[in-house]
């Protein structure tokens, strides 16, 4: 039958298997191809390869192929089990489909190319598959991606959190900085999040790494100081993070200031809120000149965000001992302002300024590439749809993760 050879060519189907049976059934819309294999074929036992007598078959199973010419395409097979002497009765490996899937390597391979693509609601639909299936496919993407995933080293990393779903539910995210790829997810942001990480590390990366950036969050920092040899000199604070604190603090001088000028009938600080937030280079000439006149003014707003820019100035320096001389002298200023806010963070910074100076070394900051981010960004929103954390999991490694995810072909 030419159908039959032609099915063993589209499918890549040889010896020992062969295509028996090739049935079209129009009112479903499938095509059912049935494949037997020779009585005189040789079969090894899927664990350690050694030659192994037959022992008996698996009930039958269907395999969902591509579709042909728009039908959809089944294989059906009854799957040979060995029996070897040391692991017993095993399953044979199946030339077009791994362990436990459903679908044949090809179908996962388009699967798996539509889902870095499309949403998994529109790969769902398309290719007619459950919530359930998709996910079983991106979950054996991962496992197989962070299988073959080599031991390279990793000399820049970043820790960071990011909310799941709704807010205050976290994920911990380890991001390679250099290659722009997440290295690991947890749920949680807790010290025993971050902890798991270590464990995928050989000796060599480990020692590979030099510099951690990650927010002040003592949880994290507790993990990496009990796991990383040498962690005081490698942990750098992320730059976005400390900004993020002291813009907080001139937000706080502003509200109470705008209370109280208020109530004297002054409304310089009405609707100002994102000025003293934006970086001044954002400004058009417009709003520069508006808020020039705020920001020379005496205002406790204005002190308090002239702080917040001479704090910055912090990352500009080349030598540590600059740097250190300049906080002192920034340190004196600001506990001497009478603003609250900033004295609470001056004193925080003071805490903290070894790993803040670590930046002068190291030149690394949280923010990862804007590919990187974009895709995580994605990933969140439709995480909508996931039913457990799981499944956020598996999108951020699929999506994020730079793995080698198809099926090998065989
Ligand atoms: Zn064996």
């Amino acid at each position: 039958m030419q159908d039959r050879q032609l099915y063993e060519q589209i499918l890549g189907i040889g010896p020992p298997w062969f295509v028996e049976r090739v049935e079209l059934d129009v009112e479903e819309g499938v095509v059912n191809v049935s494949l037997a294999h020779r009585d005189d074929a040789k079969w090894t036992c899927p664990e350690c390869g050694r030659e192994c007598p037959l022992h008996d078959h698996a009930p039958q199973r269907t395999w969902r192929h591509l579709d042909t010419c728009q039908y959809q395409t089944l294989l059906g097979a009854t799957t040979p089990r060995t029996r070897c002497p040391e692991h017993g009765v095993r399953a044979v490996r199946l030339p077009w489909a791994e362990p436990h899937s459903r679908f044949t390597l090809l179908f996962e391979r388009l699967a798996i190319d539509w889902l870095s693509a499309a949403s998994q609601q529109a790969v769902a639909e398309r290719l007619n598959l459950s919530w359930d299936e998709v996910h079983g496919i991106m979950d054996r993407a991962v496992k197989r991606g962070l299988k073959r995933r080599e031991a390279r080293p990793l000399p820049r990393i970043g820790v960071d959190e990011k909310a799941f779903r709704k807010r205050h539910r976290y994920a911990t995210l380890v991001t390679d900085l250099d290659r722009g790829c997440v290295l690991f997810v947890a749920q949680d942001r807790k010290q025993s999040s971050l902890d798991g990480f270590w464990k995928t590390l050989t000796d060599e990366q480990l020692s590979s790494i030099e510099a951690v950036a990650m927010d002040m969050w003592d949880p994290y920092e507790n993990s990496i100081r009990q796991h990383l040899p040498e962690a005081e000199n490698k942990i750098v604070y992320d730059k976005f993070h400390v900004a993020k604190h002291l813009g907080e603090a001139v937000d706080r001088v502003r509200r109470a200031e705008n209370k109280a000028l208020r109530q004297a009938g002054d409304e310089r600080l009405v609707g100002t809120k994102y000025q003293w937030l934006r970086h001044p280079s954002n400004f058009d000439d417009d709003q520069w000149r508006r808020f020039a006149a705020l920001r020379n003014s005496n205002l406790k707003t204005a002190r308090a965000w002239a702080l917040k820019e001479q704090a910055m100035s912090l990352w500009d320096y080349t030598y540590e001992a600059s740097a250190r001389k300049q906080f002192a002298w920034w340190y004196r200023w600001a506990t001497h302002s009478r603003l609250k806010p900033m004295i609470e963070k001056a004193k925080m910074l003071k805490a903290r300024l070894p790993n803040i100076l670590t930046y002068l070394k190291h030149g690394v900051t949280n923010a990862v590439s804007e590919s990187l981010n974009a895709k995580i960004q994605w990933v969140k929103y439709t995480a909508r749809g996931f039913r457990n954390f799981q499944n956020f999991v598996n999108a951020i490694y699929f999506h994020c993760g730079n793995l080698n995810l198809s099926p090998a072909p065989t």
